[in-house]
């Protein structure tokens, strides 16, 4: 008779034993021991308490690797569990600045473009953090009061950076007249502009205008931003 019963050591199951393994498994916890031992234990179990451990690593052989295998990995996939709840509830605050960047050059770009057309560009300061906040929400996915520090700060030096290029566009047409008036013989590119731009601020005359219009820019930036940071400021009192 190739086959028996026995007694698991573990859970105190019946299990069936084959005569030509010396190991038996318990089908029922998954207890690999010897053949011998559940077959005594079978006839006197009396005094025979059972440990009854849910996964069993007390037993010896193949299967020990398996069971502990196994817990390992069900215990890596509870830790991943909790890092992605970790990633849903943390907000990407590298990529909130990213997305304020992006979006609060809507602002710098329609002052750009208000400017040269000579409407009221300094809206752009409103429009800008307006933008900068939607692009770090999206980004971040999450609204926050660092959201609206970022974007306060994303849609100011949007802002500049436009207000300067616009001063470097004005100051690159000043030499270009000059040069149509033979008052120059000669021109600058945009890039030299660029670079030479800030010196056309030592003319009072012309720095006031400029810093006006920045500063009622800026002054929108943060009546835009007032809004948010009333709401998130606030909401945490
Ligand atoms: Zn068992």
């Amino acid at each position: 008779m190739a086959v028996d019963h026995g007694m698991c050591k573990n859970c105190g199951s019946l299990v069936v034993l084959d005569e030509n393994n010396e190991n038996c498994t318990c089908l029922f916890c998954n207890c690999v021991f010897p053949r011998e031992e559940a077959i005594k234990l079978l006839e006197n179990h009396e005094n025979y308490s059972f440990p009854n451990e849910p996964n069993n690593t007390t037993t010896d052989v193949v299967q020990t690797d398996s069971v502990f295998e196994n817990g390992r990995n069900e215990y890596s996939g509870d830790a991943r569990i909790i890092e992605e709840h970790e990633v849903v509830n943390n907000e990407n605050v590298i990529a909130g600045i990213v997305g304020a960047m992006l979006f609060s050059l809507v602002g710098g770009l329609l002052w750009f473009l208000l400017y040269q057309v000579n409407f009221f560009s300094s809206i752009s300061g409103l429009v800008g953090v307006v933008c900068a906040n939607f692009g770090y929400i999206l980004f971040a996915r999450k609204e926050s009061k660092k959201g609206v520090v970022i974007s306060i700060i994303a849609a100011v030096l949007s802002i500049l950076i436009a207000w300067y290029l616009c001063l470097s566009l004005d100051c690159y047409y000043a030499f270009q007249t000059w040069y149509d008036n033979g008052q120059i013989d000669y021109t600058i590119t945009y890039a030299q502009a660029v670079r030479i731009a800030y010196t056309f601020l030592a003319e009072p005359m012309i720095a006031g205008e400029y810093f006006k219009d920045l500063a009622i820019g800026l002054a929108l930036c943060a009546l835009g931003a007032f809004r948010y940071v009333k709401n998130s400021f606030g909401r945490s009192k």
